[in-house]
């Protein structure tokens, strides 16, 4: 049992950011482990996704067939499962995304393996196991997980904890095409179509910088003092789910428990009190810099910087001097 893998999401064609971290992360650990890395590449048509992919790992294992163009937990799972009996790797990562929260704990239990949830980083101990650590009780503890039995050591690990190096070598690691396990009878669950929403803009969860509204925003027709201050920053709006359930903003747009996780270089909330469901999405951001006209908002509990004010004088303001400071 040796070698890590790391488990690559693709999306129309182009593989997503927190994957490249991930490859990025598991290079250092392979290489203080004195093991290989390995890139798991599922999908339909992804060939030039894994020849520049065998120019990061030692080895990419790929499934390029029509029943994985899109995601389901049956048909990934089942032939990841295969792939694990094979081929034996002592650690699986994938991203603390939407796929990895509902694939790895399915694949865990099918595995009948540990498996720890959206870490903050993953470190080697001295028994050349991996450390996870992972928030828990709305960040009020970061506990060290480790495996002192199960294998493979599964964990998750959110966007932005690894930094994106350059990965990109002359000599080229094998491709190896595997064959999926079961077919379409045994996927349960099917994807008619999928819709794209033309945002344009970075998804939260991948975002450097995050600005959001809560219901201080008092409606939909103010989100664009909002949207206003994103544009200045290049950043991504989020919001929390009292707006989302007042139907002012899209569910794509939450952030927290039964949201989006995120992990940004700077996170700045506006008229957003604090509760622990929403702040359990957003305690790994770097920079936290929160306005609220309560000074006794739980918000600023979790603050860097805090602003006791009124947003609607605030937001236009902090947008002007940005626009100004950044045009300089
Ligand atoms: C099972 C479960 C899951 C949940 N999941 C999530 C989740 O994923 N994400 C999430 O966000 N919530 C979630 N919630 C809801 C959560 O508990 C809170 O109800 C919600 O986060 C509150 O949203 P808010 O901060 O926008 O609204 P409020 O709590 O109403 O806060 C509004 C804030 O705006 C301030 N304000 C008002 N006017 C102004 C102004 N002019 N200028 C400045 N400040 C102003 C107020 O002082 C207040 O602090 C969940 C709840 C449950 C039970």
């Amino acid at each position: 049992m040796a070698g890590i893998w790391i488990f690559v999401e693709q999306r129309d064609g182009a593989i997503r950011k927190v994957s490249m971290e991930l490859l990025s992360g598991g290079r250092a650990l392979a290489s203080t482990l004195g093991e290989d890395m390995a890139a798991v590449l599922l999908g339909y048509q992804v060939g030039p996704m894994a020849e520049k992919l065998a120019k990061c790992a030692a080895r990419v294992y790929v499934i390029d067939d029509p029943l994985f163009q899109y995601y389901s937990a049956d048909s990934y799972g089942e032939s990841l499962a295969n792939m694990v009996h094979t081929y034996d790797p002592s650690i699986l990562l994938g991203g603390s995304t939407f796929m990895g929260r509902d694939l790895f704990p399915w694949l865990a239990s099918r595995l009948a393996t540990g498996y720890a949830a959206d870490c903050t980083d993953i470190t080697i101990g001295d028994d050349k196991g991996i450390i996870a650590k992972r928030p828990m009780y709305g960040g009020k503890v970061l506990a060290d997980v480790i495996f002192p039995q199960a294998r493979p050591q599964m964990a998750t690990v959110r966007p932005n904890v690894f930094p994106l190096k350059s990965l990109e070598e002359a000599a080229t690691g094998e491709i190896i095409h595997v064959e999926p396990k079961g077919d379409s009878s045994t996927i349960r669950t099917k994807v008619e179509r999928a819709e794209k929403k033309a945002t344009g803009k970075v998804d939260l969860t991948e975002a450097d910088i995050v600005v959001a509204a809560g219901r201080g925003i008092k409606g939909p027709e103010n989100f664009h003092i909002i949207e206003e201050l994103a544009e200045v920053l290049n950043a991504t709006v989020g919001t929390t789910r009292a707006v989302v359930d007042n139907q002012w903003r899209d569910h794509n747009d939450q952030i927290g428990k039964s949201g989006k996780i995120i992990s940004p270089k700077l996170y700045m909330a506006f008229g957003i009190s604090g509760a622990i469901h929403h702040t359990m999405g957003i305690d790994t951001s770097k920079v936290i810099v929160a306005v609220d006209k309560k000074p006794n908002a739980l918000i600023f509990d979790y603050a860097d910087y805090g602003i006791v004010g009124d947003l609607f004088q605030i937001v236009p303001a902090l947008t002007a001097e940005f626009k100004k400071a950044l045009s300089e």
